[in-house]
């Protein structure tokens, strides 16, 4: 019999009727647990604890939201390890990955604990005498939370620490996929003193748990982060709703990495290894073109094969493995269905795209790397959210950011070049919320913005202080002197 993980509500641990069982990528005969599945009914309990916790959570000081998130931030730290364990068997990045992950989270919590103490406001002379103005800002209440399965604990984190530092209160829904993480993470942040309902979790299916979410009229906001179709649906159902909600979506990305003939061919291939690859490339900020000018392009293809001719693909347990498997079966044909439609369409594949077997059954995929590809073909212009990539020739710099920013997304924008001149005119002209110069286009800092523009996010940026314009509403007040 596998442990029973209930759902978080009002503080009390709630059974449910159904449950699904979480299976671990590296090895399916490894069942993680049996996770309770929600209804309609829980969330409509769920939301009526955080719509009760609301009145007294969004009053408390500063100092009782700011012990909670670092007594929180303390214990992740501390467990860091086997949190990243936790995270690395139910979702399949590597351990080093996964424990990164876990980290991070811990990093979240501490620097919103310090954020509930820097939120301030302003204060205006009016235009008209005796008149003063004060611009204030206030939680906005219950927030739905929707979350998907590639960072298991580091986005339910980036939702629910700014939440809570600006006093709001929660419900969230994680993916049905890897909910062990989110529950370990709720379950420390219960335990470091939140009051009952302030924050609650109900798992289940996004059509069931997640929907009711967006249908419930008490939740003032939803944040979610998923593909582009969900996220669509969504945002459309928030506005049409009464009251309508706020509403922050973070979707899907199909990042270039511009690699220029003046790049440091070492530092571009390790650009594309790490940006296109890791994490078995199941990242919105993942490089998944690699638009290369023509001096360089053979010598880059060339080096990249190589470099992942070495790729220890493996159980993402296992030390020395540097790519883990791929999240589930659905995800694995996904991946597979865009490797067949690749060639389809005339693109070589170069390297890689097999299935590889493994001690333990799991979902491995060989990285693939797919070479003279246009922009114009699928494989280039929809996410593929897998361990495939595609190389794009360009005759210029200015062919080469146009094609960049030819794209239905705008995540982020990699540039690997040793000259200022391009480096700076990338940096002011790809059509993206993030640039990386000789950087992967994966990989980011906590305490700044994160997001993108076009089909890749709506609404607010996420993280760092600029999370309190979607998590907080401005107030203006004017008073007389008298
Ligand atoms: P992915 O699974 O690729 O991350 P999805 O958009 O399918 O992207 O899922 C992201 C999150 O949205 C998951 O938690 C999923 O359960 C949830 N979800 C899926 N469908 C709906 C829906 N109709 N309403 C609300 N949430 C949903």
């Amino acid at each position: 019999m596998s442990q029973m993980f209930p759902l978080l509500i009002g503080g009390e641990a709630v059974a449910a009727a159904d449950a699904t069982a979480n299976l671990n990528p590296s090895d399916t005969n490894d069942t993680i647990g049996a996770f309770a599945s929600g209804t309609k009914a829980d969330v409509a309990r769920a939301v009526d604890a955080a719509k009760a916790a609301f009145p007294a959570w969004s009053r408390s000081t500063p100092q009782e939201r700011y012990e909670v998130l670092k007594k929180a931030s303390d214990e992740v730290l501390a467990r860091k390890d086997e949190l990243g364990r936790i995270l690395s068997r139910e979702e399949g990045k590597t351990l080093p990955e996964g424990v990164g992950e876990a980290a991070r989270a811990g990093q979240v919590l501490a620097f919103f604990a310090g954020e509930t103490l820097r939120l301030g406001g302003e204060a205006f002379a009016s235009v008209r005498p005796g008149v003063g103005v004060e611009v204030t800002r206030e939680p906005i209440g219950v927030v739905g939370m929707i979350t998907p399965w590639n960072f298991p604990i580091a986005i339910p984190a980036w939702k629910i620490a700014p939440a809570l530092a600006y006093g709001n209160t929660v419900v969230i829904k994680p993916a049905d996929l890897v909910p062990h993480s989110a529950w370990a993470l709720v379950d420390i942040l219960q335990r470091a003193g939140l009051p009952k309902g302030v924050l609650n979790l109900v798992m289940g299916k996004g059509s069931v748990v997640g929907q009711a979410l967006v249908d419930h009229p008490d939740v003032a906001a939803i944040s979610f982060t998923g593909s582009v179709a969900t996220g669509r649906r969504l945002a459309a159902a928030c506005v049409a709703a009464t009251p309508m909600k706020k509403v922050q979506l973070e979707m899907g990305g199909k990042n270039p990495l511009v690699v220029l003939d003046d790049a440091d061919l070492k530092v571009a291939v390790e650009c594309a290894i790490n940006g296109a690859f890791f994490s078995t490339g199941q990242r919105c900020t993942a490089s998944s073109r690699l638009i290369v000018t023509e001096g360089i392009h053979d010598a880059f293809v060339a080096a990249l094969v190589e470099r992942m001719k070495a790729l220890v693909v493996d159980d993402a347990l296992k030390p020395g493995t540097q790519i883990g498997p791929v999240v589930d079966p659905s995800q694995l044909e996904q991946d597979e269905a865009y490797i067949r439609l690749g060639r389809q369409e005339g693109a070589k594949l170069a390297w890689g795209g097999e299935r590889l077997n493994r001690a333990t059954p799991g979902h491995y995929l060989q990285p693939a790397l797919f070479v003279e590809a246009t922009n114009a073909m699928r494989i280039a212009r929809e996410e593929i959210f897998g361990p495939v990539a595609a190389v794009i020739r360009a005759k210029t710099y200015d062919e080469a950011l146009a094609l960049a920013n030819d794209t239905d997304f705008g995540l982020s924008a990699g540039i690997c070049t040793t000259s200022l001149k391009y480096a700076t005119h990338f940096k002011r002209n790809a059509e993206a919320g993030m640039v990386m110069v000789n950087l992967p286009t994966a990989g980011v800092d906590y305490h700044v913005p994160f997001g993108g523009r076009k089909g890749s996010s709506y609404g607010p940026r996420e993280q760092g202080a600029y999370a309190r314009e979607f998590y907080t509403t401005v107030k203006t007040s004017y008073i007389a002197a008298g």
